[in-house]
């Protein structure tokens, strides 16, 4: 039996995550649950999986929930330091990160401290810790999984082995606004960003999608995930997002994964790792999807793409700092408080006035966290 803890168990990764847990049914159990807020969503899901503990983040709805699952036997908790607790149990034998933004970092050092196998799907848990969670990835001996599409698809294929590795090739749909021209891109909508063409994601990562920026914390996954150099990662624009990404050999020989665009693929490889297990997801027709199309990223239109590069160059706190700039101006976004079109400027400012701290530990980190959060909003 593999016992999985699943961090935001309520947003669309989580989600997910129980669906698969689901119908792979014999083997798998969702043991323990941690949502931010959503109390009914959380109470639905204990219900049907009936975990050993669940926990909701904020505080102030832990007697709604408490009310909602009269009869429910497992423990009940609240707080950002139950989730961590949640986090650590022995019963864990896999930890989910699937908490959106910063949020989920505390929650996956607390796992790997505690000696628990991770699988990510919180890309700013690497870019703002990377080092520091990678070593304590490798200390435990328990590979990170990756749960991002991208990350999955080169983890697959890697398993062919990372001897004479050339580059790594990211793909993106290119996301909402790929098509847009520079001038549309200034006076778009929360809604035209968030209609994004092939994959069904929470808000936050469809607008990072929109920027590119999405991309670019995923180079910086990459460099910390595969252990290579930024200037052997690659971002090409692939609108269909059937090739999820791809590796090349020294020899020119590239390795692709491909398959249609859905989280269940890679979430499923994450938990059934290193075995491969049978499901009844829609299967990629070759034939029927006719052909595939590629294109170098446009910087000029997109530069929170190498804006992500330089910052990761940098290294230190300056991807923490920038990623923070980035959640708190998503945040302005969405709720029509700034344009789109400068979000890639204020990060730009942020890193720019940032003084990078390299070797940071987790205290570095957060204070270079908090620190561009008041820089970026007080640049709107
Ligand atoms: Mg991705």
């Amino acid at each position: 039996m593999k016992n999985i803890a699943v961090l935001g168990c309520c947003g669309s990764i989580g989600r997910q995550a129980l669906e698969v847990i689901e119908y792979l049914g014999t083997g798998y159990r969702a043991c323990a649950l941690a949502s931010g807020s959503n109390a009914h969503l959380l109470a639905e899901q204990a219900r049907r999986f009936k975990p050993a503990c669940i926990v909701i983040a904020d505080e102030s709805k832990y007697n709604q929930l408490k009310a909602l699952l009269p009869d429910y036997k497992g423990e009940i908790s609240a707080g950002c330091e139950a989730v961590c607790e949640l986090a650590s149990n022995q019963q864990n034998d896999l930890v989910l990160g699937a908490i959106g933004g910063i949020a989920g970092l505390l929650p996956v050092i607390s796992a790997l401290k505690a000696n628990r196998q991770v699988a990510l799907a919180n890309k700013e848990t690497l870019v703002a810790a990377g080092e520091l969670v990678m070593e304590m990835a490798t200390q435990i001996g328990k590979p990170i999984l990756p749960v991002d599409s991208e990350h999955s698809a080169i983890f697959q294929c890697l398993q062919a082995g990372k001897n004479n590795l050339e580059k790594i090739i990211l793909t993106a749909s290119g996301g909402a606004l790929r098509d847009f021209s520079k001038e549309q891109i200034t006076n778009v909508t929360p809604k035209q960003a968030l209609a994004h063409p092939n994959w069904n994601m929470g808000a936050k990562i469809t607008v990072d999608s929109a920027t590119l920026f999405n991309k670019g914390l995923e180079v910086i996954e990459a460099h910390h995930l595969f252990n290579i150099d930024y200037e052997n990662i690659e971002v090409v624009i692939h609108p269909q997002s059937i090739i999820h990404s791809a590796i090349a050999y020294s020899d020119g020989a590239v390795l692709a994964q491909l398959g249609l665009p859905d989280m269940k693929t890679p979430i499923q490889y994450a938990f059934t790792y290193p075995e491969r297990t049978a499901n009844k997801l829609p299967r990629l027709d070759l034939a029927q999807l006719g052909q595939m199309s590629f294109s170098a990223p446009d910087l000029d239109r997109f530069p929170a793409l190498e804006l992500a590069y330089r910052a990761g160059k940098m290294g230190g706190t300056a991807p923490a700092a920038i990623n923070a700039a980035n959640e708190v101006l998503v945040s302005a976004f969405l709720q029509e408080k700034i344009k789109l079109h400068r979000l890639p400027e204020i990060i730009g400012q942020v890193l720019a006035r940032h003084a990078n701290l390299t070797n940071p530990n987790l205290s570095d980190i957060l204070e270079a966290d908090a620190w561009a959060r008041e820089e970026a909003l007080g640049g709107i």
